[in-house]
């Protein structure tokens, strides 16, 4: 049985001070409801450290939004995978939508990226997902599928990845795709992972969903059977509307 996974993904959003209030809220907040889910959050880079202070000796995992492929070196503006775990990362999202669609990245830089974070001993969170255009001319499938495949080229062991479907259309929208609609390129992906790794991996990898989860939808969501939780914008900003998700991810 796959453990739930839920991660708030605060994206541009609150300085340090803001943070370490919005980490201790998210603590209070769930306090011990949610053995049975793994749950992360994933501050800006400012405010890793801080926030990560905040859930020190908890059992929150400190996610970073994006990590460079290199180590180091002439890349104004990037932080790198080595950094990211010196600062106390579990883990990093890779390929958000919003990384792909406003700073260029493609599946190759992202598969650079996933490779780089595994080698640092990171755990990566792979986003993939559809645009509406996509969706609307039904192509939905071919363009998870080349994110799954180009995403993951090269890489041979999966057991520290998971993959958040996060079709772009819900994202920020109030849109949520409907558990069937989520439920089927779940089933796509996991389908996908069978052909490439095998049964085991398959069944072993979660697969999270994102696109404006809330305390009203997530537990429909999540209990579609290859839904294995949720990346969250929108609704991890609000501590008690996070612990809610995460409570439905925790049954
Ligand atoms: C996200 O950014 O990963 C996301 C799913 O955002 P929202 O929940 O706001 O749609």
């Amino acid at each position: 049985m796959r453990r739930k996974i839920v991660v708030g993904n605060w994206k541009m959003n609150n300085t340090i001070a803001e943070s370490e209030i919005l980490a201790s809220e998210v603590l209070a907040a769930l306090g011990e409801n949610f053995s049975g889910c793994e749950v992360g959050i994933a501050p800006t880079f400012l405010a890793l450290e801080a926030a990560g202070r905040v859930i020190d000796g908890s059992e929150i995992q400190l996610v970073a939004q994006n990590c460079h492929y290199e180590n180091d070196g002439a890349y104004t503006g990037e932080v790198s995978a080595r950094m990211l775990n010196a600062a106390g990362c579990a883990s990093v999202i890779i390929g958000h939508s919003e990384r792909r669609q406003y700073f260029g990245e493609t599946n190759a830089t992202v598969n650079l990226r996933v490779k780089k974070a595994l080698s640092e001993g990171l755990n990566v969170i792979l986003c993939v997902g559809e645009t509406l255009a996509e969706r609307e001319s039904g192509v939905t499938d071919a363009v998870v599928s080349s994110q799954v495949h180009e995403g993951l080229t090269g890489i041979s062991d999966i057991s520290s990845i998971v993959i958040a479907y996060e079709p772009v259309w819900a994202i920020g929208t109030g849109k949520t795709a409907s558990s069937a609609q989520a439920e089927e390129v779940h089933f796509l992906i996991r389908t996908i992972i069978t052909e490439l790794y095998g049964d085991i991996a398959a069944e072993a990898l979660r697969i999270q969903y994102g696109g404006s989860v809330k305390p009203s939808n997530a537990a429909e969501l999540f209990a579609m059977p290859n839904i294995d939780g949720g990346l969250i914008g929108g609704a991890s900003l609000n501590a008690t509307d996070f612990a809610a998700i995460v409570k439905a991810a925790s049954h």
